[in-house]
């Protein structure tokens, strides 16, 4: 039936590592041609774990977690699919064996990624044939309520790599800074940015507006009466850019989300925004980051943060006549 089966990957880089060695992002498959959004059909997405025991995590603990993270994501309004844990298995992630199977793995080679989740995808259909999700057994876990100061919070690494699991990539929606051996987050306001927050951290067990709005809009439950979207182009010396990272952040709330121009047109659309008025913020993404974001290259971050000169005003149900910001070299 399927001549041929590929995996993608994503992976989250630890506390204090640097720059996401294994990470690469795909927003979608190319499939006969066209491109297919990696998404779950409509229902209940059946996943295993992985009956083991790591350092005083018991498998119940670990499904708990899970169990909450997922609850989470599935509280999001509208979203045509749920999780539904089907228990305990003897098989590992990252088995092709066609189920879907969360649990730790051993992974001394990949020092500084916590955990990752990776997709087995039908190469004629692009349908979602499983994920799989691990945690990288090199770090000290925790499944304490409030946290542990020393350990990694297993639900809110779960979170995020939940989102992936769901088909969402990374927000660029944080900011980060290289200090004392490594890269350091000053503030995140997405679970999907990919650099956890410092350990014992457990700030990352509650979804961000940019994370409800992408996953909204990934599986088209976002009520056209409800919500509307900005749209519009990045431009440096008039020609388009690549890569832009886009914020849109609302007068009214303080929320902020957030896109990317993904075409050499420089052209960007913002869905899930909540009606009135948004300050749109053009910025390069950090070069850092750049292959947890894009894994290509002609991304350009060579310009300096500019806001839009117009405060769009978004209405329900429609999109913005289109706003274009001029960018500058930097
Ligand atoms: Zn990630």
């Amino acid at each position: 039936m399927t001549a041929r089966r590929f995996w993608l990957a994503f992976t989250t880089a630890a506390v204090l590592g640097a720059t996401p060695a294994h990470a690469y992002l795909k927003f979608g498959v190319e499939v006969g041609g066209r491109t297919v959004a990696v998404r779950w059909a409509p229902g209940p997405i059946r996943y295993f774990i992985t009956d083991r025991e790591v350092g005083g995590v018991s498998a119940q603990a670990f499904g708990d977690a899970i169990g909450r993270a997922s609850a989470t994501w599935s509280g999001v309004p509208g979203l045509p699919v749920s999780f539904s844990p089907q228990g305990l298995t003897r098989s590992q992630p990252l088995e092709a064996d066609g189920r879907s199977t969360i649990g730790f793995l051993d992974r001394p080679d990949q020092e500084r990624v916590l955990g990752a989740t990776t997709f087995l995808l039908d190469a004629t259909t692009g349908a979602l044939i499983e994920a799989d999700v691990y945690f990288n057994t090199r770090f000290r876990w925790s499944t304490a309520a409030a946290g542990e100061v020393g350990a990694v919070d297993l639900e809110s690494v779960a979170l995020h790599e939940l989102g992936h699991l769901l088909g969402l990539g990374h927000s660029a929606i944080g900011e980060t800074e290289l200090g004392g051996g490594g890269r350091r987050v000053l503030s995140s306001g997405a679970v999907m940015f990919p650099i956890s927050g410092p350990s014992g951290s457990i700030s990352d067990r509650v979804l961000q507006p940019d994370d409800v709005a992408g996953v909204r809009d990934l599986y088209g439950a976002l009520p056209a009466d409800d919500f509307g979207s900005v749209q519009g182009r990045v431009t440096k010396s008039g020609r388009g850019v690549y890569g832009a990272h886009v914020v849109a952040a609302s007068l009214e709330s303080g929320e902020l989300v957030a896109s990317y121009t993904l075409s050499s047109t420089g052209e960007f659309v913002i869905a899930g925004l909540r009606p009135g008025p948004y300050i749109l913020r053009v910025e390069p993404l950090d070069d850092a980051d750049l292959e947890s974001f894009f894994g290509a290259a002609n991304v350009d971050i060579d310009f300096a943060v500019t806001y839009a000169t117009v405060i769009p005003v978004v209405q329900a149900g429609g999109a913005t006549s289109p706003v274009t910001v001029e960018v500058r070299t930097r």
